[in-house]
């Protein structure tokens, strides 16, 4: 089966180098699947899983925005953050939740305040759930 070389590096170092047969990942238009010998592009991504499937196995990083690039054996995500799940501090994650729910309930929708907190929000879903994995 053929393979991918995926890289996942963030502003703080690597987080994941290996072949793979599969990345998954959410962009900003959906979530899209990369196969070996897929056609280059590059994409800006959103806050999401990403899923890389080596030999059956799926393994899940919680990413938060930035981008992805794909050549045809070479799949390069630059992410703001990227944690695997035996790295997500869900103690840290939980408190997140909750800080950013009760910003958003004093805050106005549609301000600055409000969607600053509505992203902290996803980044602590989007952390817990990867977490359980
Ligand atoms: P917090 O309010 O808890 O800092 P955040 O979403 O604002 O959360 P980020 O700015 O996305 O945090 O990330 C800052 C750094 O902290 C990154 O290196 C990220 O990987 C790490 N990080 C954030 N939350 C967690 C977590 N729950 N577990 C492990 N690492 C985390």
């Amino acid at each position: 089966m053929s393979t991918l070389q995926a890289n996942v590096v963030t502003p703080d170092g690597q987080v994941f180098d290996a072949q793979v047969n599969m990345v998954s990942v959410r962009t900003i238009d959906g979530e899209l699947g990369i196969l070996p010998n897929h056609i280059p592009l590059v994409t800006p991504l959103a806050i999401g899983a990403a899923r890389l499937k080596q030999d059956g196995e799926v393994k899940m990083i919680a990413l938060s925005g930035g981008f992805m690039e794909v050549r045809s054996d070479e799949v390069n995500i630059l992410a703001e953050s990227a944690e695997l799940p035996t790295d997500i501090d869900i103690t840290r994650a939980r408190a997140a939740k909750e800080r950013a729910e009760r910003r958003m309930q004093e805050a106005k929708q549609e301000n600055v305040d409000f969607r600053r907190a509505e992203l902290a929000l996803k980044r602590a879903l989007n952390r817990l759930e990867v977490a359980k994995r």
